[in-house]
């Protein structure tokens, strides 16, 4: 069985106070070392604070990575660099990157190779706008992004590497995908992953992400491909965070419980 993930994503919100106490509203719910993992991914300037402030069952992540090891890059931050500070995970890919930074599928995959050199856990971020979902394109883009790492992963590196499928039009919109748009989209993804290598293809987790929160996870993480969530807005707070975590475990007890 896949274990379950949940990871934040603060994006471009914290300060140190707030860290602070999320850290101490996390700790007193932490749902984290019950059989699901649990990652934070905030701005880099608060890796090292989450680094040296999470309990030890809080993966500690990063929101983007340079492409590049080393050089001549003024205001990049290297795979090494961030392990160096404590993070063990990074997200690759964020469409609002894609989507506002000019990040193409080649600079995604250099990204990819950067993470996985240093041993980080990237989550690479995939999906189709709005326009693009209405012109029955979601497959097609899905596909090629997908294709730009597929030959990056394979069964040994697959417990490492997450992919997450976060359509555009559910981000931070409020419009989340319903349980049977995103298991679409999943099973999809997962029968890509297969053609490549089936043994990969069955332990990779693929997280739903596009305004999941705690009243709609149950319903998203029972689907049968997907394996939690990526979390915009709701892990902002501990609490909504932690309420979707809690989802997680539910889930999980009623899994191990069959
Ligand atoms: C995200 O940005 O990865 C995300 C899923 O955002 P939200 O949960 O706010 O939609």
């Amino acid at each position: 069985m896949r274990k379950f993930m949940v990871a934040g994503n603060w994006k471009l919100h914290g300060s140190e106070s707030m860290l602070k106490n999320w850290m101490a509203d996390f700790v007193t719910n932490d749902q984290s070392a019950k059989g699901i993992d649990v990652a934070l991914c905030v701005p880099f300037l608060y890796v090292p604070q989450l680094s040296d402030s999470a309990p030890r069952s809080l993966i500690v992540g990063a929101q983007d990575v340079s492409a590049h090891a080393s050089g001549a890059h003024t205001g990049e931050i290297s795979a090494a660099m961030l392990k160096d500070v404590g993070a063990q995970l990074v997200l690759i890919g964020h469409s609002e990157r894609r989507q506002h930074h000019g990040e193409d599928d080649a600079l995604v995959r250099a990204k990819f190779k950067q993470a996985l050199a240093q041993g980080l856990m990237p989550i690479i971020c995939v999906g189709e706008s709005q326009q693009q979902r209405e012109n029955n394109e979601t497959f097609a883009v899905i596909e090629r992004q997908l294709a730009a790492v597929i030959d990056l992963l394979d069964a040994d590196n697959a417990g490492q590497c997450l992919l997450a499928y976060e359509p555009i039009w559910a981000i931070g919109t409020g419009l989340t995908a319903s349980a049977e748009q995103a298991q679409e989209v999943h099973q999809f993804i997962r029968s890509q992953l297969a053609s490549k290598d089936v043994t990969m293809a069955r332990q990779i987790r693929l997280l739903y992400g596009g305004s999941c929160k705690g009243s709609n996870a149950f319903e998203l993480f029972s689907m049968p491909d997907v394996d939690g969530g990526l979390i915009g807005g709701a892990s902002l707070a501990a609490e909504d965070f932690v309420a979707i975590c809690r989802q997680a475990n539910k889930l999980l007890d009623k899994k191990q419980s069959n």
